[in-house]
């Protein structure tokens, strides 16, 4: 077999090398039914199971809460950034959003085509190096929902602690973020994440909410747009990505192995670090860009010197097998993206390089 790649992609991204050759292994015939699971009605047994195990899965992770479900939806966190507001942004009512960077922008541009929108903070003074204090956060009167974005995946930066809105609900969106640490889902009204960064290919998009909030009739928006269609028919309303599902429980079993949310969390602190500490103790030659305490654990974002040093490190990276180091073109810099399947070696690795390259050219 070729060598896996050290592979940084933002999204899609790494997946555990375990998941694949897991599928892999029953991708032909999947346990004995003479076809694979892309082959089969949604609608028998066989994928039923799967899926109920997926959905079983995710509410274990999170310490089995009371009163909490999970939807399988398509469309990915995009689509989320509409229906959240064309759900529960009732009239009448307004939402707030704490603007953090691009993802930020993007979920309160969709609101505001449907209702009331304020800014509950901002960072962009400080051009987005940073997430707000829970103190810094305005929860207005009246407010329908507060929604965050757990980790910009393109700025790098990541809460550390999450807001408190009293009995108003708050709504994250931890695309790239989701199962990187320990949860307390009791925070939240609602989580949803876009499955390709941290929990499986693309394709299937995962909500976790209060049945509450998932269970109000939005008689006036389309049947398929609706959370309670998706709430009663257990995401079964229409088909669904059922490989995508298959693969996300694949890695929902994964993270298991790797003692779950504490066990993961843990090793992705340990990761994280040995990339931070080698960009604090490269004596300036690389420059973090998120601000100490709002740090990513998944998305570590950096500059050097010059433009055309930064263009030479991603140049000479690839050629050395490092896949995906180039900063989104919105910002640029560089961006290694370390997700839960990132094995620890491809940072070692990468922290080699940075060494060496360091002294090249310092
Ligand atoms: C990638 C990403 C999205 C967009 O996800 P899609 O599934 O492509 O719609 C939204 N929010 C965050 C934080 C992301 O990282």
């Amino acid at each position: 077999m070729s060598k896996r790649a050290y592979n940084f992609n933002a999204g899609p991204a790494a997946l555990p090398l375990e998941v694949l050759e897991r599928a892999q292994a029953e991708f032909v015939e999947f346990q004995g039914t003479g076809m694979s699971i892309m082959e089969m009605s949604h609608r028998g047994a066989v994928y039923e199971s799967v899926h109920n195990e997926a959905q079983e899965r995710v509410l274990k992770l999170l310490g089995n809460p009371s009163g909490y479900k999970v939807l399988f939806l398509q469309g990915g966190a995009s689509t989320q950034f509409a229906t959240i507001p064309m759900n529960l942004l009732e009239s009448g009512k307004k939402a707030g959003y704490v603007m953090t960077g691009s993802w930020a922008s993007k979920a309160a541009k969709e609101a505001k085509l449907i209702g009331d929108v304020y800014t509950a903070a901002s960072t962009e003074g400080d051009k987005f190096t940073r997430m707000p204090s829970p103190s810094e956060i305005d929860v207005q009167e009246n407010s329908a929902y507060v929604h965050i974005t757990s980790n910009e995946t393109i700025e790098g930066t990541q809460f550390a602690e999450y807001p408190d809105t009293g009995s108003v609900p708050l709504i994250a969106d931890l695309s790239s973020d989701i199962f990187c640490r320990p949860l307390d889902i009791e925070k939240f009204g609602l989580i949803y994440a876009g499955a390709q960064k941290n929990l499986g290919p693309s394709g299937v998009t995962l909500v976790v909410a209060r049945e509450e909030l998932l269970a109000r009739e939005a008689k006036n928006i389309p049947t398929v747009f609706r959370y309670d269609t998706h709430l009663s028919n257990n995401s079964l309303y229409n088909t669904p990505p059922s490989f995508s599902i298959y693969m996300v429980n694949q890695t929902l079993r994964w993270l298991e192995e790797q003692g779950g949310l504490e066990g993961i969390g843990a090793k992705n602190e340990a990761k994280a670090k040995l990339l931070y500490d080698a960009i604090d103790g490269s004596g300036g030659f690389y420059r973090g860009v998120a601000q100490e305490g709002s740090r990513s654990l998944m998305n570590v974002t950096f500059r050097l010197g010059s433009e055309d040093l930064e263009k030479a490190f991603a140049k000479e990276s690839e050629q050395l097998g490092f896949v995906g180091l180039k900063g989104h073109r919105s910002v640029g810099g560089l961006r290694a993206s370390i997700y839960n399947a990132v094995p620890r070696a491809s940072i070692e690795a990468l922290v080699d390089f940075m060494g060496d390259f360091a002294k090249r050219n310092g």
